[in-house]
């Protein structure tokens, strides 16, 4: 048993070093620390790491997860309570989407083999079986991997990762050591697969897609780094093509202009929900979009954050760019990248590291077998209920203000 206040101090540090790591981003994840038999502090559902306090923190009971006060727990409490029925010496639980444990979670795998390099994980780590966030169902699925692994992590199927302690640095060891698992179990496989000696993300992603390596490097060139980054301002928007920053009035005329400024205006003018474009061109994206695929949620944050699909569009054809933006927070642009969009500049940059670790899952899945998407009902369940709760959020801000 600890007092409470240390509790919820270990959670507040905690939270912000899950940030810090990369661990996960924003408001995703949470974090618990155990009080006594009974109960552990959680963070609060949706709400930043950066401005928590202690007040913010809620006290759940593990046997049936009620809780004091106002404030809703994370809505991942009950996989939390699932990890302190069964390890009466765990005193620390952490739910990360790290990037490298999403591309397994993202295959059909039922475990990975680790090395005993990672005493943490035991031989093996469980993939959990796949259901809604927040749900009874993933508790009971969760639970069910929980009672079957040895080591002191286990994944969750299309969604991210549990690791658990004695105490925080535990439990950030465990996750730190689950991401090289990870990371190294899918390069090992690339590398058996193709018979390459060395991984390297460009030469992994034309393997997956059956492109020329030279090729696909050959497109990252400076001319398509302009792309940069942009932001509406009043009728037109802010053009930052990484050095510069060049305001685009809507009644500028864009002959020999580039064409990034041709496709920010369209995207501008047909949606009026976004005010911020992130360019994106991770090894993966550019692969992806050289293909010409179309990508589907294989993970929970991709459906929630981005929607049910990214198109690869043309690079030439800024009608199709803005229209692929309608209803979803990113487009690939063939040969070129993706432009990741948001109601302001984080929520960009968000949907931005979602959709470079959606790829890397993308590229990561194919090499264990058919990639398969999370079920399309289930994936539009969740994006219902992101923008409902996300547009209440909003609601709250501008009132806050
Ligand atoms: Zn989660």
């Amino acid at each position: 048993m600890i007092d409470i206040n240390d509790a919820k101090n270990a959670v507040l540090k905690a939270g912000i070093k899950l940030l810090e790591s990369g661990l996960t981003a924003r408001t995703w994840g949470n974090v618990s620390c155990r009080v006594d038999g009974e109960s552990f502090v959680i963070t609060p559902s949706g709400r930043s790491y950066l401005s928590l306090t202690a007040a913010d923190l809620v006290l759940v009971k593990i046997d049936d997860l009620s809780f004091q006060g106002e404030i809703k727990p994370s809505s991942e409490k009950g996989v939390h309570a699932e990890v302190y029925k069964l390890h009466p010496e765990v005193n620390f639980v952490i739910h990360t989407h790290q990037d490298n444990a999403s591309v397994i979670a993202a295959t059909r795998l039922k475990e990975i083999q680790v090395d005993s390099k990672y005493p943490t994980l035991g031989e093996t780590v469980l993939c959990a079986d796949y259901a809604l966030p927040g749900t009874e169902a993933l508790q009971k699925k969760v639970r069910q991997a929980l009672e079957k692994s040895t080591g002191k992590a286990v994944i969750m199927r299309h969604h991210g990762a549990l690791c658990f302690g004695a105490n925080a640095e535990e439990a950030f060891t465990v996750a730190s050591e689950l991401e090289e698992a990870c990371r190294v179990f899918v390069i090992n496989r690339y590398l058996k697969l193709s018979g390459e000696r060395k991984y390297d993300p460009y030469a992994m992603s034309a393997f997956v897609l059956g492109q020329d390596r030279e090729t696909l490097l050959s497109l990252v060139t400076p001319e398509k780094r302009a792309y940069g980054a942009s932001f509406r301002r009043g009728n037109g928007f802010i053009w930052f093509d990484g050095e510069r920053e060049v305001e685009i009035p809507d009644e500028q005329i864009l002959a020999g202009w580039p064409e990034e400024v041709g496709l920010y205006r369209a995207i501008y003018q047909k949606n009026q929900w976004i005010k911020a474009i992130i360019f994106q061109a991770t090894p993966e994206i550019l692969s992806l979009s050289t293909a010409g695929c179309s990508l589907k949620p294989l993970l929970d944050d991709f459906a929630q954050i981005i929607g049910l699909r990214v198109r690869t569009v043309e690079r030439d054809d800024p009608d199709r760019v803005a229209r692929a933006l309608g209803r979803s927070s990113a487009v690939l642009i063939k040969n070129t990248g993706a432009l990741c969009c948001g109601a302001n500049e984080d929520d960009a940059r968000a949907a931005g590291a979602i959709l470079h670790k959606a790829a890397k899952a993308w590229i990561g899945a194919s090499l264990f077998g058919r990639v398969k998407p999370i079920n399309p009902v289930e994936s539009m369940l969740m994006r219902y209920f992101y923008l409902k709760k996300y547009a209440k959020q909003a609601l709250v801000m501008s009132a806050d203000k």
